[in-house]
């Protein structure tokens, strides 16, 4: 239990912020004054530390590295980098998955910004406890007491200040600690790194005392043994403090708030141990339960080897790296781990932990580590890792299905190949889009979750991949499927000189349950088929459900039997099958009443009261429909659904109908038939855009 012992000494945690609250710098400074703690009280010259400020910052792997590992007070800290779409449902999840705690940064001008909302209640969903940090106390108008009020009052959270501004825009000079009322000053020449504590200003006293109370009275209010010392002795010790609040943070009832000013080096070493006092280790974390719920599995290192690979990235050096967290066990570098999501057994090559200046290759990891491994060549995102012997799947791989698609035509054949190499690449990062090319248009077809989703993939392959490339517009991934069951035969026949070309099929088409997808039952008997050419027959129906005869989209949720047919000793051929199977399918789909399906979105929507009229007037506009209405904290939230044809351009309607207040997050729900008229108007583009065949 060696490792065990080591647990509650780790703390995996994440950055969440509105884009421009200072993510970037916060996250610098953590790594920069904890990466440094053996070297506190050491004098430095201003140049030296910015040098290597900078060098990391060329060198690029402070905070773009996805998992950074560094030590505050024997504490090891991995700070996870999170996503900052929160489109991306599935790549948010795994990123608050792989975390136990989190810091959500607010700017001290800003205070509670739309996207931070967002981020804030998919944070509450996924149970992740928190700190603030109010940053910027530096700026002109930071007010630290109005940004407490709306975090309270915006997202319904308990905040309690455990530190109090000293100062405020320019004359920011550091914090009073409540729980040790004392004053912390920090140095403004060497990057805040010496700091020093002092006995709380006289004009400061007064106020330090009322948050102090109030802080104190909150931590009893948790506690009824607490409760009971508070009201006889009118205080509670340090230690008590500390041990309350931890627990009411880990318990989501509490989130600590802290404060400073990232870009003037100060208040992050206190932020740091809010981190190490406060926020979960993974013992904290409950035992971890896989999808199919059957069998618990403590986060311990005895328990057997279990981790999620989270993130690819391709190193320059090294390859392919995969980060993943080891929920339980442990597993040495050079050993066999097994893939329980695509059953494979692959081999674990050096284990790294990243630091922001250097790589650590280590022997092992275990239980609650976070780190980036070598040679995992075939793990793709999201795959589970284990122990063959008692394997474990840790996330269900049920990828939302894609719902919009975006042709890529390449300009040269260069960019051609380029193209293949960086969709290839970026699936393995990213397993939730999918490719296809088009023989006819000679395009590739990209298929993912949404518009910002198809937008960041088609900006990387630019970017990163240098391809040139005409890129069409967004398109909804409709299907199609029929309403009746029909029958019937179709016989290829061709006699061109030399040798001909016969086949005979009958065909029975019924629809299935919406999601079934495709099932192909064989009843031939006594050969009128010979069985040889039932896969053909197959390979025809399967062709033709690709780009369906109704609208030219995929076909889908469909029985089809083969039930009879003939055959021609010399005559009949694979190829001949094929044929038949295929033209018997289109004719008998457009006789079964065809329908045009189209994705159905689930939406939340989240607005303050004022402009929920306007809000529910825009999803009935969009032929959507509202479900339920909730208040929470000081705003609404609708949830609902609409067609995703009709969300286009949701976001920027939105912000004006709720002057930029209003937030929403959508995801695919399930395929419904479209109106006929509607669909109707589509069959009728799509015909002259010849893209029915
Ligand atoms: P991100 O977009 O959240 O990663 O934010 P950045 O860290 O890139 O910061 C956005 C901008 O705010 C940059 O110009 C920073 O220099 C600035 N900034 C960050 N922290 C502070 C701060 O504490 N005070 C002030 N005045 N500016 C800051």
């Amino acid at each position: 239990m060696a490792k065990d012992r080591h647990l509650p000494y780790v703390r995996n945690i994440g950055v969440m912020a509105h884009i421009d609250a200072g993510k970037t710098t916060v996250s610098e400074r953590i790594l920069y004054y904890s990466g440094k703690t053996h070297k506190v009280g050491e004098v430095h010259d201003g140049a030296a530390t910015m040098d290597w400020m900078a060098q990391e910052r060329e060198r690029g792997i402070t905070i773009t590295s996805a998992a950074t590992t560094t030590t505050w007070r024997d504490h090891e800290i991995t700070l996870i980098d999170t996503p900052g779409h929160v489109d991306f449902t599935v790549e948010v999840e795994r990123s608050l998955r792989v975390l136990d705690g989190a810091v959500a940064l607010f700017c001290a001008v800003g205070g509670v910004q739309p996207q931070s909302e967002q981020v804030w209640h998919q944070s509450v969903k996924y149970s992740v406890p928190k700190l603030a940090f109010i940053n910027k106390m530096d700026r002109i108008s930071a007010d630290f007491f109005g940004v407490i009020e709306k975090i309270q009052d915006t997202l319904g959270a308990n905040a309690v200040p455990v530190v109090i501004p000293i100062g405020s825009e320019a004359n920011f000079v550091g914090v009073i600690d409540l729980i040790q009322m004392r004053a912390v000053y920090y140095a403004d020449e060497d990057m805040g790194q010496t700091f020093h504590e002092e006995e709380i200003p006289d004009d400061m006293l007064e106020l330090a005392q009322q948050w102090r109370t109030s802080l104190v009275e909150e931590c009893a209010e948790q506690d009824d043994q607490l409760l009971e010392k508070f009201l006889e002795t009118g205080d509670l010790t340090e230690a008590e403090i500390r041990a309350i609040i931890r627990q009411a943070t880990i318990d989501l009832r509490v989130v600590p708030v802290y404060c400073g000013s990232a870009f003037k080096n100060k208040g992050i070493q206190r932020l740091l141990d809010g981190i190490v006092d406060f926020l979960p280790s993974p013992a904290d974390k409950m035992p971890i339960i896989h999808p199919e719920g059957d069998s618990d599995r403590p986060p311990t290192v005895d328990a057997p080897f279990s981790a999620l690979a989270f993130k690819i990235v391709a190193d320059k050096h090294m390859g392919k790296l995969t980060f993943m967290r080891v929920y339980s066990g442990k597993i040495d570098s050079g050993t066999t781990v097994y893939n329980s999501t695509q059953d494979n057994e692959q081999r674990i090559g050096r284990i790294l932990r990243m630091h922001a200046n250097r790589q650590e290759a280590i022997e092992a990891a275990s239980c609650g580590d976070i780190v980036a491994v070598v040679g995992l060549t075939k793990t793709r995102t999201g795959d589970t890792l284990c122990s063959k012997d008692e394997p474990i799947v840790l996330e269900s791989i049920e990828f939302p299905a894609p719902v919009m698609s975006i042709s890529i035509k390449p300009a040269t054949r260069i960019d051609r190949d380029k193209l293949s190499g960086g969709l290839h690449a970026l699936a393995e990062e990213d397993p939730t889009f999918v490719v296809h090319f088009d023989e006819e248009t000679e395009e590739m077809i990209i298929s993912g979750m949404g518009e910002l989703h198809l937008d960041i993939i088609v900006d990387r392959l630019k970017r990163e991949f240098r391809i040139t490339a005409e890129i069409g517009r967004p398109e909804v991934a409709y299907r199609e499927t029929s309403t009746l069951a029909t029958s019937g035969d179709y016989k290829h026949v061709k006699q061109t000189g030399g040798r001909g070309q016969y086949a005979h099929v009958y065909l029975r088409l019924e629809p299935v349950d919406p999601g079934e997808g495709f099932e192909y039952v064989n009843e031939i008997k006594g050969g009128n088929i010979p069985s040889e050419y039932i896969p053909a027959v197959e390979k025809g129906v399967i062709k033709a459900m690709e780009s369906g005869p109704y609208a030219g989209y995929p076909v889908v949720d469909m029985r089809v039997t083969v039930y009879d047919g003939s055959h021609h000793e010399v005559d009949s051929s694979e190829f001949a099958f094929t044929e038949a199977g295929r033209v018997c399918f289109r004719d008998l789909f457009m006789k079964g009443q065809p329908e045009l399906l189209e994705p159905i979105m689930s939406l939340e929507i989240t607005s303050p009261e004022e402009y929920i009229g306007g809000v529910t007037g825009m999803i009935f506009q969009r032929r959507g429909r509202v479900e339920a209405m909730d208040q929470q904290g000081e705003v609404k939230v609708v949830r609902g659904f609409a067609p995703l044809s009709e969300m286009f351009g949701f976001a920027g309607d939105l912000r004006s109908a709720t002057q930029g207040r209003g937030n929403f997050t959508m995801h695919f729900e399930h395929y419904e038939a479209v109106p006929f008229s509607i669909a109707e108007e589509i069959i009728k583009k799509r015909r002259e855009q010849n893209k029915i065949r």
